[in-house]
């Protein structure tokens, strides 16, 4: 199995720190806005790595933050009048509703920058003593050229690093020994959320919580850091300087970065989807028009270091993609109900050794440093197999084969194979939608929410009309 390994450059045979163990870290979002499509890039992305690892036979732990205080948070806390754990806790509750609908696995460890403040004091009280950071009015910054290997994951030279920084005079930052220096903990300012610290009443830099986090959950050394290749400088660079100096030892062996998320602008050209440009789309718009499994599907379609771009085309294509699958797994366990029980027949025997070879071929696109393009096309494969061979003769040992196989390369691409009989009858709708505005007469907006997201989950979108309520299915 091989993985690109971004602080080597190289596709690298992938070797567990221990044996049958895969311990990731991913980098999650910064809570204060619903999440846009890029960002549910790397979630998407890391948890098919994480499935794959499972399919393989791996105990697999998987820890992704929730950056729950920061600028951005503050901002918009004053901006909504409410205090920034409010925010925060808001945009987590959101974020986890997206998750799910993306089918992002419940079976991992979400922790919150804030939960782990004594941890990161200990950290950066560590750094100091090892000389690796200093104090100065209340602020603490780490000592950049004091670690050697500054540069490593990022390829960058410290020298020309140190040119370019030095015309810039950033405000409040005078105090730095060296403008490459970066902050592990800063003061308050009046009115912002604040800990008590050795230093300053205050609160800690982004850098250090996900080495903090890491170290907690995970240990010292892990096995894979992943996220979007913006974080690849500074980000993950700093993490690797504050890591390595406090620990003592190797911090992850490899390091994986998605591409970004494009989607095209005025000129015609495509660029990366964010916030500041405000290009973005958030998951929860794209659920509006489409079940959050077609948006997955679409972001498997490209290989997870290729930048993909995202448009209404592709997005239909993915739908009808998933459609066809889905329809493949519907057949085959309507034909196992039908099925006579009589043991394997001869050409059912040659169709499973035949099928066989679609499994190869996805566990090869996959060992190929996650290659879901390829394994997507394996699956494609797969179900048109099955859509020119399978006829009403073969036996339900057989069909269930087929189908078990079907199921399991869905599962590492986090996709459901539906049984049918799940679909809301409309009768069943409409007494939903007048439960939804009695709800909302009443204002219990909580439960006429709750109501909505779930009709959205069968599928079922709601239109608020003058008139009334109308409903269509997606
Ligand atoms: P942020 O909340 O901006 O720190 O982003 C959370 C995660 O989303 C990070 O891993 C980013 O690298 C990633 N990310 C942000 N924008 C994009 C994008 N347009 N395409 C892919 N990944 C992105
Ligand atoms: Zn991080």
């Amino acid at each position: 199995m091989k993985i690109y390994n971004t602080l080597s450059g190289k596709k690298e045979e992938f070797e567990p720190i221990e044996p049958g163990k895969v311990k990731i870290y991913v980098c999650g979002p910064t809570v204060y806005n619903l999440i846009h499509i890029g960002n549910a890039r790397p979630m998407v992305v890391f948890d098919t790595v994480r499935r794959y690892f499972i399919y393989k036979g791996y105990d697999v732990t998987y820890v992704s933050n929730f950056t729950d205080i920061d600028d951005k948070i503050i901002k918009r806390a004053i901006e909504e009048g409410i205090p920034a754990d409010e925010v925060a806790v808001k945009y987590i509750k959101e974020c986890e509703k997206d998750m799910e609908g993306l089918g992002i696995g419940n079976d991992m460890l979400h922790p919150l920058a804030t939960q782990v403040i004594p941890e990161m004091i200990e950290m950066i009280q560590t750094l100091i003593d090892k000389g690796y950071a200093y104090e100065s009015g209340g602020t603490v910054y780490y000592r950049v050229r004091k670690f050697k290997f500054y540069g490593k994951l990022s390829k960058k030279n410290i020298d020309d690093l140190e040119a370019g920084h030095r015309d810039i005079k950033v405000a409040g930052e005078e105090h730095k020994e060296d403008p490459l220096d970066f902050v592990l903990w800063k003061p308050k300012k009046e009115g912002e959320p604040a800990w008590d610290s050795p230093w300053s009443q205050g609160r800690p830099g982004w850098h250090i919580e996900c080495s903090v986090m890491a170290k907690k959950y995970l240990g010292d050394e892990i096995d894979i850091h992943a996220g979007g290749e913006d974080l690849i400088f500074p980000h993950h660079e700093n993490e690797i300087a504050q890591s390595e100096a406090a620990n003592g030892t190797a911090f992850a062996k490899y390091w994986m970065h998605n591409g970004f998320l494009r989607i095209v602008n005025k000129e015609g050209e495509f660029e990366k989807m964010s916030k500041s440009l405000g290009n973005f789309l958030t998951v929860r718009d794209i659920s509006e028009q489409y079940s959050l499994e077609v948006l997955r599907f679409f972001m498997l379609g490209a290989h997870y270091r290729n930048p993909i771009n995202f448009s209404d085309d592709l997005m239909e294509a993915a739908k009808n993609g998933l459609e066809r699958i889905k329809t493949c797994g519907l057949n085959l366990s309507e034909m196992i109900e039908k099925a006579h029980d009589k043991g394997e027949t001869g050409a059912g025997k040659e169709l499973l050794d035949e099928a066989a070879k679609y499994t190869a071929a996805f566990e090869e696109a996959m060992d190929d440093d996650f290659n879901t393009a390829d394994a997507v096309a394996a699956v494609f494969d797969y179900v048109k197999f099955i859509n020119t061979n399978v006829t009403e003769e073969l036996s339900s040992d057989v069909l269930r084969d087929l189908y078990d196989r079907l199921k399991s390369l869905t599962e590492v691409l986090g996709l459901e194979l539906s049984s049918g009989g799940e679909e809301l009858l409309d009768d069943e709708i409409e007494a939903l939608i007048k439960e939804r505005n009695e709800a909302r007469a009443e204002k219990n907006f909580a439960r006429a929410d709750e109501i909505r997201d779930m009709l959205l989950e069968k599928g079922i979108v709601l239109e608020d009309k003058r008139d009334g309520v109308r409903w269509k299915r997606r």
